[in-house]
Protein backbone atom coordinates (compact mmCIF):
# COMPACT_ATOMS: atom_id res chain seq x y z
CA UNK A 1 0.00 0.00 0.00
CA UNK A 2 2.83 2.44 0.64
CA UNK A 3 4.89 1.30 -1.82
CA UNK A 4 2.21 2.61 -4.00
CA UNK A 5 1.05 5.92 -1.99
CA UNK A 6 4.89 7.06 -2.77
CA UNK A 7 5.59 5.71 -6.07
CA UNK A 8 4.75 8.77 -7.78
CA UNK A 9 6.34 11.19 -5.57
CA UNK A 10 9.40 9.68 -4.67
CA UNK A 11 10.42 7.28 -7.88
CA UNK A 12 11.59 3.73 -7.19
CA UNK A 13 13.44 3.62 -4.18
CA UNK A 14 12.35 2.73 -0.49
CA UNK A 15 13.97 2.60 3.07
CA UNK A 16 12.47 0.96 5.71
CA UNK A 17 14.13 0.73 8.99
CA UNK A 18 14.00 -2.15 11.72
CA UNK A 19 14.82 -1.89 15.27
CA UNK A 20 15.86 -5.43 16.27
CA UNK A 21 14.71 -6.16 19.85
CA UNK A 22 16.41 -7.00 22.62
CA UNK A 23 18.07 -10.48 22.42
CA UNK A 24 18.03 -11.79 26.63
CA UNK A 25 18.75 -10.99 29.82
CA UNK A 26 22.53 -9.96 29.55
CA UNK A 27 21.95 -7.44 26.73
CA UNK A 28 18.65 -6.38 29.06
CA UNK A 29 21.03 -5.44 31.89
CA UNK A 30 23.26 -3.34 29.44
CA UNK A 31 19.94 -2.00 27.19
CA UNK A 32 18.73 1.48 27.74
CA UNK A 33 15.83 3.13 26.02
CA UNK A 34 17.29 4.42 22.87
CA UNK A 35 14.22 4.53 21.30
CA UNK A 36 11.27 6.04 22.89
CA UNK A 37 7.81 4.56 21.60
CA UNK A 38 7.89 4.95 18.21
CA UNK A 39 5.30 7.93 18.00
CA UNK A 40 4.31 7.10 13.93
CA UNK A 41 5.40 4.67 11.92
CA UNK A 42 7.48 6.49 9.98
CA UNK A 43 9.89 8.14 12.17
CA UNK A 44 12.44 7.12 14.54
CA UNK A 45 13.98 8.96 17.36
CA UNK A 46 17.32 8.18 18.55
CA UNK A 47 18.83 9.58 21.75
CA UNK A 48 21.93 10.67 20.71
CA UNK A 49 25.57 10.45 22.71
CA UNK A 50 26.53 12.79 25.63
CA UNK A 51 26.84 16.28 25.24
CA UNK A 52 28.34 18.65 27.08
CA UNK A 53 27.55 22.49 27.02
CA UNK A 54 29.96 25.58 27.29
CA UNK A 55 28.56 25.87 30.44
CA UNK A 56 29.30 22.47 31.47
CA UNK A 57 26.38 20.65 31.04
CA UNK A 58 25.89 16.97 30.28
CA UNK A 59 22.74 16.59 27.89
CA UNK A 60 21.74 14.08 25.57
CA UNK A 61 20.06 15.19 21.96
CA UNK A 62 17.25 13.50 20.37
CA UNK A 63 17.80 12.79 16.65
CA UNK A 64 15.07 11.88 14.55
CA UNK A 65 15.07 10.03 11.48
CA UNK A 66 12.50 10.12 9.13
CA UNK A 67 11.71 6.55 6.99
CA UNK A 68 8.92 5.19 4.70
CA UNK A 69 8.34 3.16 7.54
CA UNK A 70 9.95 1.95 10.91
CA UNK A 71 9.27 -1.14 12.31
CA UNK A 72 9.56 -1.41 16.25
CA UNK A 73 11.26 -4.37 18.12
CA UNK A 74 7.98 -6.26 18.76
CA UNK A 75 7.15 -6.18 14.83
CA UNK A 76 7.05 -9.76 13.31
CA UNK A 77 8.76 -10.79 10.36
CA UNK A 78 5.08 -11.44 9.13
CA UNK A 79 4.31 -7.70 9.31
CA UNK A 80 7.67 -7.01 7.54
CA UNK A 81 6.61 -9.15 4.72
CA UNK A 82 3.76 -7.06 4.47
CA UNK A 83 5.66 -4.29 3.62
CA UNK A 84 7.52 -6.15 0.48
CA UNK A 85 4.64 -8.48 -0.59
CA UNK A 86 3.93 -5.54 -4.13
CA UNK A 87 7.56 -5.80 -4.72
CA UNK A 88 7.57 -9.53 -4.82
CA UNK A 89 4.01 -9.44 -7.07
CA UNK A 90 6.31 -6.47 -9.24
CA UNK A 91 9.59 -9.17 -10.08
CA UNK A 92 6.10 -11.26 -11.29
CA UNK A 93 4.94 -8.97 -13.19
CA UNK A 94 8.27 -8.52 -15.08
CA UNK A 95 9.87 -5.95 -13.06
CA UNK A 96 13.62 -6.37 -11.79
CA UNK A 97 13.54 -5.87 -8.17
CA UNK A 98 16.31 -4.95 -5.49
CA UNK A 99 15.63 -5.83 -1.85
CA UNK A 100 18.94 -5.11 0.53
CA UNK A 101 19.33 -5.39 4.13
CA UNK A 102 22.13 -2.84 5.43
CA UNK A 103 23.62 -2.77 8.66
CA UNK A 104 25.79 -3.40 11.42
CA UNK A 105 26.71 -7.28 12.32
CA UNK A 106 23.90 -8.30 14.84
CA UNK A 107 21.69 -5.77 13.87
CA UNK A 108 19.14 -8.62 12.07
CA UNK A 109 20.17 -8.59 8.74
CA UNK A 110 19.84 -12.58 8.14
CA UNK A 111 17.16 -12.85 10.74
CA UNK A 112 14.77 -10.66 8.35
CA UNK A 113 16.41 -12.02 4.96
CA UNK A 114 17.52 -15.46 5.00
CA UNK A 115 16.37 -17.52 8.44
CA UNK A 116 13.31 -19.94 8.04
CA UNK A 117 10.84 -17.42 9.27
CA UNK A 118 12.83 -14.42 6.98
CA UNK A 119 11.50 -13.02 3.28
CA UNK A 120 13.31 -15.39 0.92
CA UNK A 121 11.56 -18.29 2.18
CA UNK A 122 8.42 -16.14 2.46
CA UNK A 123 8.79 -14.41 -1.08
CA UNK A 124 9.19 -17.88 -2.53
CA UNK A 125 5.99 -19.12 -1.03
CA UNK A 126 4.29 -16.42 -2.26
CA UNK A 127 5.64 -16.90 -5.86
CA UNK A 128 4.51 -20.29 -5.72
CA UNK A 129 0.84 -19.56 -4.58
CA UNK A 130 0.49 -16.87 -7.13
CA UNK A 131 1.90 -18.66 -10.16
CA UNK A 132 -0.75 -21.55 -9.11
CA UNK A 133 -3.47 -18.72 -9.37
CA UNK A 134 -2.29 -17.38 -12.86
CA UNK A 135 -2.87 -21.01 -13.82
CA UNK A 136 -6.05 -20.69 -14.19
CA UNK A 137 -5.57 -17.54 -16.43
CA UNK A 138 -3.00 -19.38 -19.01
CA UNK A 139 -0.02 -18.04 -17.75
CA UNK A 140 2.85 -20.26 -17.26
CA UNK A 141 5.42 -19.41 -14.73
CA UNK A 142 8.96 -20.80 -14.41
CA UNK A 143 11.22 -19.94 -11.63
CA UNK A 144 15.08 -20.03 -11.57
CA UNK A 145 17.38 -19.52 -8.04
CA UNK A 146 21.12 -18.64 -7.85
CA UNK A 147 23.30 -17.97 -4.78
CA UNK A 148 26.08 -16.04 -5.39
CA UNK A 149 28.79 -13.92 -2.37
CA UNK A 150 30.49 -11.20 -3.11
CA UNK A 151 33.48 -11.58 -1.31
CA UNK A 152 37.02 -9.08 -1.22
CA UNK A 153 35.29 -7.86 -4.86
CA UNK A 154 35.24 -11.39 -6.23
CA UNK A 155 32.21 -13.37 -6.90
CA UNK A 156 31.48 -16.69 -5.76
CA UNK A 157 28.98 -19.75 -6.18
CA UNK A 158 27.59 -20.90 -2.96
CA UNK A 159 25.40 -23.95 -4.67
CA UNK A 160 28.60 -25.42 -5.50
CA UNK A 161 30.71 -27.36 -2.93
CA UNK A 162 33.75 -25.40 -2.49
CA UNK A 163 36.04 -28.63 -4.00
CA UNK A 164 34.21 -28.94 -7.06
CA UNK A 165 36.35 -27.25 -9.13
CA UNK A 166 34.97 -24.37 -9.25
CA UNK A 167 34.86 -21.81 -12.37
CA UNK A 168 35.66 -18.59 -12.11
CA UNK A 169 31.86 -16.37 -12.43
CA UNK A 170 31.47 -13.62 -14.63
CA UNK A 171 28.96 -11.30 -15.14
CA UNK A 172 27.59 -10.59 -18.24
CA UNK A 173 25.00 -7.86 -19.45
CA UNK A 174 22.97 -8.37 -21.99
CA UNK A 175 22.54 -4.28 -23.00
CA UNK A 176 19.57 -4.41 -25.48
CA UNK A 177 17.92 -6.64 -23.19
CA UNK A 178 18.80 -4.84 -19.93
CA UNK A 179 19.31 -8.45 -18.30
CA UNK A 180 22.23 -9.67 -16.54
CA UNK A 181 23.80 -13.52 -16.43
CA UNK A 182 26.45 -14.73 -14.33
CA UNK A 183 28.93 -17.45 -16.34
CA UNK A 184 29.47 -20.84 -14.84
CA UNK A 185 26.98 -20.31 -12.53
CA UNK A 186 24.97 -23.00 -10.96
CA UNK A 187 20.99 -22.00 -11.19
CA UNK A 188 18.37 -24.48 -9.53
CA UNK A 189 14.59 -24.79 -10.82
CA UNK A 190 12.75 -24.18 -8.13
CA UNK A 191 9.77 -26.06 -9.09
CA UNK A 192 8.65 -26.83 -5.17
CA UNK A 193 9.04 -25.04 -1.99
CA UNK A 194 11.24 -27.48 -0.20
CA UNK A 195 13.72 -26.69 -3.05
CA UNK A 196 14.19 -23.38 -1.60
CA UNK A 197 14.90 -24.65 2.12
CA UNK A 198 17.48 -27.04 0.45
CA UNK A 199 19.22 -24.22 -1.46
CA UNK A 200 19.11 -22.06 1.63
CA UNK A 201 20.94 -25.02 3.70
CA UNK A 202 23.38 -25.61 0.78
CA UNK A 203 24.76 -22.28 0.23
CA UNK A 204 24.82 -22.21 4.16
CA UNK A 205 27.02 -25.48 3.99
CA UNK A 206 29.32 -24.41 1.42
CA UNK A 207 29.95 -20.96 2.75
CA UNK A 208 31.14 -23.12 6.07
CA UNK A 209 33.44 -25.09 4.04
CA UNK A 210 34.94 -21.95 2.76
CA UNK A 211 36.16 -20.49 5.57
CA UNK A 212 36.77 -21.90 9.09
CA UNK A 213 35.02 -18.79 11.03
CA UNK A 214 32.13 -19.40 8.59
CA UNK A 215 29.51 -16.39 10.33
CA UNK A 216 32.71 -14.11 10.30
CA UNK A 217 33.02 -14.95 6.81
CA UNK A 218 29.47 -13.94 5.99
CA UNK A 219 29.33 -10.97 7.78
CA UNK A 220 32.32 -10.09 5.85
CA UNK A 221 30.21 -10.83 2.53
CA UNK A 222 27.67 -9.62 0.47
CA UNK A 223 25.07 -12.48 -0.29
CA UNK A 224 22.83 -12.06 -3.06
CA UNK A 225 19.91 -14.72 -4.13
CA UNK A 226 19.15 -14.30 -7.37
CA UNK A 227 15.32 -15.17 -8.31
CA UNK A 228 14.65 -15.08 -12.15
CA UNK A 229 10.95 -15.51 -12.71
CA UNK A 230 9.40 -16.20 -16.68
CA UNK A 231 6.24 -16.03 -17.33
CA UNK A 232 4.25 -16.74 -20.73
CA UNK A 233 1.02 -16.65 -21.51
CA UNK A 234 -0.59 -19.52 -23.85
CA UNK A 235 -3.95 -18.02 -24.47
CA UNK A 236 -1.79 -14.30 -25.42
CA UNK A 237 1.32 -14.94 -26.44
CA UNK A 238 2.88 -12.68 -23.67
CA UNK A 239 5.90 -12.88 -21.70
CA UNK A 240 7.41 -11.16 -18.73
CA UNK A 241 10.40 -11.64 -17.15
CA UNK A 242 11.23 -10.50 -13.56
CA UNK A 243 14.21 -10.75 -11.50
CA UNK A 244 14.02 -11.05 -7.57
CA UNK A 245 17.48 -10.15 -5.83
CA UNK A 246 17.24 -9.95 -1.85
CA UNK A 247 20.56 -9.63 -0.79
CA UNK A 248 22.02 -9.79 2.72
CA UNK A 249 24.83 -7.15 2.96
CA UNK A 250 28.28 -7.15 4.98
CA UNK A 251 28.68 -5.59 8.29
CA UNK A 252 27.99 -1.84 8.09
CA UNK A 253 30.79 -1.40 11.41
CA UNK A 254 33.97 0.72 10.31
CA UNK A 255 36.80 -1.44 10.48
CA UNK A 256 39.94 0.10 11.38
CA UNK A 257 42.50 0.13 8.99
CA UNK A 258 45.09 -0.01 12.29
CA UNK A 259 43.36 -3.52 13.27
CA UNK A 260 44.06 -4.86 10.35
CA UNK A 261 46.81 -6.16 8.70
CA UNK A 262 47.80 -7.90 4.85
CA UNK A 263 44.78 -9.81 3.33
CA UNK A 264 42.50 -8.09 6.47
CA UNK A 265 43.52 -4.89 5.99
CA UNK A 266 42.61 -5.55 1.89
CA UNK A 267 39.46 -7.27 2.92
CA UNK A 268 38.31 -4.36 5.23
CA UNK A 269 39.10 -1.73 2.46
CA UNK A 270 36.57 -3.62 0.07
CA UNK A 271 34.02 -3.73 2.30
CA UNK A 272 34.04 -0.41 2.98
CA UNK A 273 34.48 1.08 -0.67
CA UNK A 274 31.80 -1.42 -2.12
CA UNK A 275 28.65 -0.17 0.82
CA UNK A 276 29.71 3.52 -0.28
CA UNK A 277 29.66 2.42 -3.81
CA UNK A 278 26.13 0.96 -3.05
CA UNK A 279 25.16 4.18 -1.35
CA UNK A 280 26.79 6.80 -3.92
CA UNK A 281 24.45 4.38 -7.07
CA UNK A 282 21.32 4.46 -5.06
CA UNK A 283 21.69 8.16 -3.83
CA UNK A 284 22.65 9.34 -7.64
CA UNK A 285 19.74 7.17 -9.08
CA UNK A 286 17.29 8.95 -6.52
CA UNK A 287 19.01 12.69 -7.71
CA UNK A 288 18.07 11.58 -11.32
CA UNK A 289 22.13 11.68 -11.79
CA UNK A 290 23.08 11.28 -15.87
CA UNK A 291 26.01 9.10 -14.30
CA UNK A 292 25.48 6.56 -12.19
CA UNK A 293 28.80 4.64 -10.76
CA UNK A 294 27.58 0.91 -11.04
CA UNK A 295 31.18 0.38 -12.25
CA UNK A 296 33.29 1.23 -9.05
CA UNK A 297 32.04 -1.90 -7.24
CA UNK A 298 31.50 -5.49 -7.54
CA UNK A 299 27.99 -6.10 -6.20
CA UNK A 300 26.54 -2.95 -8.06
CA UNK A 301 27.87 -3.96 -11.42
CA UNK A 302 25.84 -7.43 -10.77
CA UNK A 303 22.85 -5.62 -9.74
CA UNK A 304 23.02 -2.71 -12.69
CA UNK A 305 19.86 -3.66 -14.16
CA UNK A 306 18.10 -4.64 -10.85
CA UNK A 307 18.89 -0.77 -9.52
CA UNK A 308 17.94 2.12 -11.57
CA UNK A 309 15.55 2.20 -14.89
CA UNK A 310 11.94 0.38 -14.40
CA UNK A 311 13.58 -1.82 -11.29
CA UNK A 312 12.45 -1.34 -7.78
CA UNK A 313 14.37 -0.89 -4.65
CA UNK A 314 13.88 -1.47 -1.20
CA UNK A 315 16.78 -1.12 1.62
CA UNK A 316 15.81 -1.95 4.89
CA UNK A 317 18.41 -0.40 7.86
CA UNK A 318 18.64 -2.55 10.62
CA UNK A 319 19.41 -1.00 13.89
CA UNK A 320 20.29 -2.48 17.34
CA UNK A 321 18.48 -0.97 20.30
CA UNK A 322 21.65 -1.09 22.60
CA UNK A 323 23.03 1.94 24.23
CA UNK A 324 26.67 -0.09 23.71
CA UNK A 325 25.65 -0.05 19.37
CA UNK A 326 24.64 4.17 19.31
CA UNK A 327 27.57 5.21 17.29
CA UNK A 328 27.11 2.55 14.85
CA UNK A 329 23.37 3.23 14.48
CA UNK A 330 23.50 6.97 14.01
CA UNK A 331 26.19 5.99 11.16
CA UNK A 332 23.77 3.36 9.66
CA UNK A 333 20.60 5.57 9.76
CA UNK A 334 22.66 8.76 8.25
CA UNK A 335 23.69 6.09 5.36
CA UNK A 336 20.18 5.59 5.10
CA UNK A 337 19.19 8.83 5.37
CA UNK A 338 21.49 9.99 2.15
CA UNK A 339 20.29 7.21 -0.16
CA UNK A 340 16.65 7.79 0.58
P1 LIG B 1 23.23 -9.92 11.22
O1 LIG B 1 22.90 -10.85 10.10
O2 LIG B 1 22.86 -8.50 10.92
O3 LIG B 1 24.63 -10.03 11.70
P2 LIG B 1 21.45 -11.61 12.71
O4 LIG B 1 20.32 -11.66 11.78
O5 LIG B 1 22.36 -12.79 12.73
O6 LIG B 1 22.32 -10.30 12.49
O7 LIG B 1 20.87 -11.31 14.17
C1 LIG B 1 21.65 -11.35 15.34
C2 LIG B 1 20.87 -12.10 16.41
O8 LIG B 1 19.68 -11.41 16.73
C3 LIG B 1 20.46 -13.49 15.97
O9 LIG B 1 20.54 -14.35 17.07
C4 LIG B 1 19.00 -13.29 15.56
O10 LIG B 1 18.26 -14.48 15.67
C5 LIG B 1 18.53 -12.22 16.51
N1 LIG B 1 17.49 -11.36 15.92
C6 LIG B 1 17.68 -10.40 15.01
N2 LIG B 1 16.54 -9.76 14.70
C7 LIG B 1 15.59 -10.33 15.45
C8 LIG B 1 14.18 -10.11 15.58
N3 LIG B 1 13.53 -9.16 14.88
N4 LIG B 1 13.50 -10.89 16.46
C9 LIG B 1 14.15 -11.83 17.19
N5 LIG B 1 15.46 -12.09 17.10
C10 LIG B 1 16.19 -11.35 16.25
MG1 LIG C 1 24.26 -12.07 9.05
Amino acid sequence: VLFNKYQELKGNIRVMCRVRPVLDATEGNEAQILFPDLKTSTQIDVTGPEERSSLGTISRRVVPFEFDRVFSPNVHNEEVFGEISQLVQSALDGFNVCIFCYGQTGSGKTYTMSSTDGMIPRATHMIYDTITKLKEKSWTYTMEGSFVEVYNEDLNDLLTPAGEGKKKLEIRHDDAKKQTTVLNCKTVALDSADKVEMMLKQAQNNRSVAATKANERSSRSHSVFILKLVGENSATQERCEGTLNLVDLAGSERLKHSQAEGGRMKETQNINKSLACLGDVIEALGRGSAHIPYRNSKLTHLLQYSLGGNSKTLMFVMVSPLEAHLKETLTSLRFATKVH
